[in-house]
């Protein structure tokens, strides 16, 4: 497989995907991009297409597990994706797929915009949370997740023109949503006003929160499992209860802190991941009678086309 004449300077060969996980784990991919432009991206869907090379699309790679074995196809990373897109227009504010979250809760904060302040601790990109419907603790006793500040969100269908889809067109669920498997460009979020130090407050609690809760030392992809519907017991605390909390194989381990997070103590695998993984579902499956399901997405040959 050559590289098309179109990709020469918009993509790398042989790129590590552990230096674009946060789990620090992955093995090369034979094609790297992350554009910059809409033009860019088309270029490198088309050729793809073109010449049947099989593409994978992520953010940050803060949910992502790459396979240890060389990726063979394109992976295409939106992190750089349109740096300077954030526009605000009242109380509505219009960003970029590729923008870091942490740093969009800081620029909310400095026009005084709340709503998405629980994203500032979240290591992804705008796309990766509005694919995942990224959440993290409660307001009002109400989960906050990122679908429900959305107006609109432009997306590239697997076929055609960008388009605008009306918050009316997506559905949100716990940690997916509708837009999963088309190519999210930008987003408009309708905030509120609130003060800025109110916002900044908020941040700080979650990152102190998060500290002393979660293990931030060792890289991890945040939570492994969703947690599970219906259940008193979330996925960390049945691992925990399993006797689990701790548990290792290899350089990968059941982190002390949080039982839903796998830390990469240096040097771990995907192979050792997923045992992890299967343990873990295992001995919940056994003692709680409860399938664990994924939250993270595995990245391999053997994934579709689409990581979505
Ligand atoms: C320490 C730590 C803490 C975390 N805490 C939380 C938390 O509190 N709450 C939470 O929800 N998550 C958490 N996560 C997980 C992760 O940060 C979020 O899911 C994040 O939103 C993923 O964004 P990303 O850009 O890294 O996406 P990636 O991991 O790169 O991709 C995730 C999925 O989204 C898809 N995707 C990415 N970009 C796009 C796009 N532009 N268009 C369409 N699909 C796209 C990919 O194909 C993939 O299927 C945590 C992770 C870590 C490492």
């Amino acid at each position: 497989m050559n590289i098309p004449p179109e990709w020469n300077g918009l993509v790398s060969e042989q790129e590590l995907l552990s230096r674009h996980s946060t789990f620090r784990i992955g093995g090369p991919a034979r094609f790297f991009s992350q554009p910059k432009t809409l033009t860019e991206l088309e270029t490198l869907l088309r050729c793809a297409k073109r010449e049947g090379i099989p593409f994978v699309l992520i953010g940050n790679g803060s949910n992502v597990l790459f396979s240890d074995q060389p990726f063979e196809g394109l992976v295409v990373s939106l992190a750089g994706y349109e740096p300077d897109l954030f526009e605000v227009n009242g109380n509505e504010v219009r960003v970029s797929a590729g923008m870091n979250l942490p740093r969009l809760a800081l620029l909310l904060a400095q026009h005084s915009l709340g709503g998405l302040e629980f994203t500032g601790t979240i290591p992804g990109t705008v796309g990766g949370a509005l694919a995942m419907n990224a959440g993290y603790g409660r307001t009002d006793g109400k989960p906050n997740q990122v679908g429900d500040f959305i107006k609109w969100v432009k997306v590239l269908p697997g076929e055609g023109n960008a388009e605008e889809l009306g918050r009316a067109a997506i559905r949100f669920d716990y940690r997916s949503s509708s837009l999963a498997g088309k190519i999210i460009l930008e987003a408009c979020f309708e905030l509120t006003k609130k003060p800025r130090e109110d916002i900044l407050r908020q941040i700080r609690e979650s990152q102190d929160y998060r500290a002393v809760s979660q293990d931030l030392q060792h890289p991890s992809a945040g939570s492994v499992f969703k947690n599970p519907a219906g259940s008193e017991l979330s996925a960390g605390k049945m691992i925990d209860l399993a006797g689990l909390r701790g548990f290792q194989i290899g350089r990968a381990r059941i982190s002390d802190k949080h039982a839903n997070f796998i830390v990469n103590l240096g040097g771990s695998t995907a192979v050792e991941v997923l045992s992890l993984v299967s343990i873990a579902r295992e001995t919940v499956k056994r003692k709680f009678g409860v399938e664990l399901e994924l939250e993270i997405k595995y990245v391999s040959n053997e994934t579709p086309a689409y990581a979505g």
